[in-house]
């Protein structure tokens, strides 16, 4: 086995025991860069001296006895988060020559946790999607599939950690961006409650979804990138400490007394026995793919079989989950992206003669079609006029898509789902009408809206062509702030 196929559980075991340095870890990775790269596209840039400078950094740490988190890891950052000194694109022409004068809070903090930044990753343009297809720098490619998306938006992320390319990469996820390209790449892929990870530095998109979480090899390593970028930070006002999670936790009811206890591997029957598990009705609709549904229930099954109690639950206002997120999301686009004006912040193209058309030209060229269309999008719907019709309207259906959640957790410990309708696609498939790829959202815009933890795991493979298979994941939700709970539960499906 190559060091960069390596899980971060077992790197860890041997950087502790010295059988491996830092460097030869990052080393490896750099290498099956160089190599797998050119045909995914995954990365927009490698940050080889960089990377080998902190990998000789931490074998100096290493040597001196430190051990454990995420020293001497090496990793990818989505290129929608800062990283100071280094180019920070969000996939867009607005920002291809931006380089970014300060560190987003959870490079600073795997910085210091002795994590090595090997580069970046390509993702939609300013996570705009769900195929990395709206990318100004060209599609990620699915290394299960050359022929297929990875997913998005964070689509460069799931691939390089499929492939191989590093040991775990950072996401964001705003409607499905970490959960949907980890279920099209068979990787682990976990969106953050919302609040728990600081969003400061990350390129804002929909401020009230934006969380940033890992993508990794197994649910063990989720863990512990989480619990390195998790806690409170002043920089960002809606980021919470570990003491208001366990606050908030106090004060929800749970269903079974024993989740806030841990649930084993070693003892999995008999921590898991008498949980409850919902399956919403609606995310199992009659004409989700048959092979599909057949693998999330023989998973479900298995948990099942292990003693823990399948309940079928409904959640009657999923069906507004896309419009209602399809309003709120451009609105918060449209404000977010004023910033960019070519003055302030942005490429300027072209000088003119007045400020007006000054914004119109340079906006024109900088920003690509998805990204125009949901600034004009939300820019309508915030307007005088349209804003009780559709901006507060969606609002007050949000509000009704959370308290089927606080519903549902009042009867049940998880939620169990499908991530996404069907395994990656074809490149250009989906591309004809932006409805469809908005649709492609349908099981994952809920727990964003709602802010739940959520986590997609490999589930099993699904027939695409012929007899090509492809992964697929299995979605599992909990109450806010009780990502431990789900992490414990989820951890019993890594391989
Ligand atoms: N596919 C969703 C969208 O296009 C999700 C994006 C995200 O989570 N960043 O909005």
């Amino acid at each position: 086995m190559n060091l960069n196929e390596l899980t971060i559980k077992a790197a860890r075991v041997k950087l502790d025991k010295g059988e491996i340095s830092a460097q030869a870890l990052t080393k490896a990775c750099l290498f099956a860069l160089e190599q797998k790269d050119k045909d995914l596209n995954a990365c927009l840039m490698v940050n080889k001296e960089g990377a080998m400078q902190e990998a000789k950094k931490a074998d100096k740490r290493l040597k001196a006895g430190e051990k454990g988190g995420l020293l001497g890891i090496p990793y990818l950052g989505k290129d929608n988060l800062m990283t100071k000194g280094l180019k920070t694109t969000a996939a867009s022409k607005m920002l291809a020559d931006y380089v970014a004068p300060y560190n987003a809070t959870v490079i600073t903090k795997l910085q210091a946790a002795g994590a090595i930044l090997l580069g970046k990753t390509n993702l939609d343009e300013f996570a705009h999607g769900a195929s990395t297809e709206t990318s100004a720098f060209g599609v990620t490619k699915n290394p299960h599939d050359l022929s297929r998306v990875a997913g998005g938006s964070s689509g460069g992320s799931a691939a390089a950690v499929a492939a191989n390319l590093c040991l775990f990469a950072l996401g964001s996820d705003t409607g499905g961006s970490i959960r949907q390209p980890a279920s099209f790449c068979g990787v682990v892929g976990l969106k953050p409650s919302y609040g728990l990870v600081s969003r400061f530095g990350l390129l804002s998109m929909t401020s009230s979804t934006d969380v940033i979480g890992p993508l990794t090899k197994t649910v063990a390593d989720a863990e512990i990138v989480l619990s390195v970028l998790a806690g409170g930070d002043k920089y960002d006002a809606t980021s919470v400490n570990s003491t208001y999670v366990a606050e908030m936790k106090k004060v929800t009811p749970r269903v079974s007394s024993r989740l806030a206890e841990t649930i084993t591997k070693q003892d999995l029957k008999k921590s898991i026995k008498g949980l409850k598990i919902g399956l919403p009705r609606e995310y199992f609709p009659v004409d989700l793919d048959s092979e599909l549904k057949g693998v999330i229930e023989k998973k479900a099954k298995m948990l099942a079989d292990l003693g823990a109690q399948l309940v079928d639950i409904s959640l009657p206002y999923s069906k507004y989950g896309i419009p209602v997120y399809y309003i709120i999301t451009p609105c918060e686009i449209s404000s977010n992206l004023a910033r960019f004006d070519g003055i302030g912040w942005g490429n300027v193209q072209v000088e003119t003669d007045s400020l007006q058309e000054f914004y119109q030209v340079n906006r024109g060229l900088g920003f690509g079609a998805e990204t125009k269309r949901r600034i004009m999008l939300g820019t309508y719907a915030l307007s005088a006029g349209y804003y009780d019709a559709y901006y507060k309207k969606a609002q007050a259906v949000r509000t009704l898509i959370i308290a089927d959640f606080n519903r549902a957790f009042s009867k049940v410990d998880f939620i169990l789902t499908p991530t996404s309708p069907h395994a990656a696609f074809k490149i250009g498939e989906q591309n004809s009408d932006p409805l469809t790829m908005y649709l492609e959202d349908v099981f994952v815009t809920g727990a964003s809206l709602a802010g739940l933890p959520a986590i997609s795991v490999p589930a099993g493979e699904v027939t695409v062509s012929g007899d090509k298979k492809m992964p697929v994941g299995m979605q599992l939700l909990a109450p806010r702030f009780f990502e431990t709970e789900l992490i414990n539960l989820a951890r019993n499906l890594d391989k």
